[in-house]
């Protein structure tokens, strides 16, 4: 049995302003880049592997907030975060703060396996990067005639609705392999007009991002503060690990309980030992998809 899951943001489309083709266009997105992961699984390749081939393919399409296309920060750049973690060994990397790593999601590995420590931050993170081989590019690379617009409407006030400030899009992805392990990664721009060196959850091991085969693996999406201050990712971990309860279970307490009354809304996507697959939000929807060797396969936005 094997299986992945990936996710584009809870919520930056209404099903009301979506047209069509943005609607196939996403959905194409989403295909490609389960296609990637399931390929790799189908061969027999780690979990890891496979959700961070998942996530490359939605850093580099810019439709989503990861990589090209990511939002922009106040001052108008692209300022990207990112963080992997493997469930059978608990190792995890994560990186923020880049503006020139092609795909970030790649850079945390190699902090992960190549470094040792978990996260590094901005210029130093470049500087590893460097020191890696990794791709470079400049900052305009990633910013897109959308997101521009999308902070203009911001500075100037006109922005619609709250989702137009936000603009959840990250990307992430949760596989099982064959040899029973799971993994996630994420990976994202933030939140458009973010300043002051903002982090959100993404990159935060625990948070946006967590795996441990005796739980399940995870990946979120959404108003990064509350899922910093309720630990989403580790918190739906932990309730399989203490209580016992089954994955969907535990989805739905986390982010339906507290996250919930303090405001916070957005999605996860989450994977276990079994093959049990959740994908879940609270929001108005969530880009996401899912394959299955069992022969699941399903890509959907709205609820
Ligand atoms: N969670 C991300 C953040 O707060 C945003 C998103 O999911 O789109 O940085």
């Amino acid at each position: 049995m094997f299986a992945i899951a990936v996710h584009g943001g809870a919520g930056t489309l209404s099903r009301r302003d979506t047209s069509e083709e943005q609607e196939q266009a996403y959905r194409a997105g989403l295909s490609e880049a389960l296609d990637a992961g399931y390929a790799l699984l189908e061969r027999g390749a780690p979990s890891l592997d496979a959700a961070i081939a998942a996530v490359c393919v939605l850093e580099d399409n810019p439709l989503f907030n990861a990589g090209r296309g990511a939002v922009l920060t106040r001052d108008g750049a692209a300022e990207l975060d990112a963080s992997v973690m493997d469930g059978r060994t608990l190792n995890a990397g994560a990186v923020t703060g880049l503006k020139h790593v092609k795909n970030p999601v790649a850079l945390a590995r190699r902090v992960m396996d190549h470094s040792p420590h978990v996260m590094l931050v901005g210029a130093g993170a470049e500087e590893f990067a460097r020191l890696q081989g990794v791709e470079l590019v400049s900052n305009e690379y990633f910013r897109t005639p959308v997101r521009q617009a999308q902070l203009h409407r911001l500075l100037e006030g006109s922005a619609e609705k709250e989702n137009d400030l936000v603009a959840f899009g990250t990307v992430g992805a949760v596989a099982l392999d064959s040899d029973g392990n799971v993994a996630a990664a994420t990976s994202t721009g933030g939140m458009t007009g973010k300043r002051w060196g903002r982090v959100g959850d993404s990159p935060i091991i625990g948070a946006g991002t967590y795996a441990n085969n005796e739980g399940c693996a995870v990946s979120a999406t959404g108003h990064g503060e509350y899922f910093i201050r309720t630990a989403v990712a580790h918190d739906i971990c932990a309730r399989i690990q203490y209580l016992g309860v089954p994955l969907a279970t535990a989805v739905d307490g986390v982010l339906n309980g507290r996250m919930k009354q303090l405001g916070g809304n957005g999605g996860v996507i989450a994977i276990d030992r079994s093959g049990n697959v959740v994908l879940d939000f609270n929001s108005e929807g969530m880009f996401r998809g899912v394959a299955t060797s069992a022969g699941r396969r399903d890509v959907a936005i709205f609820r």
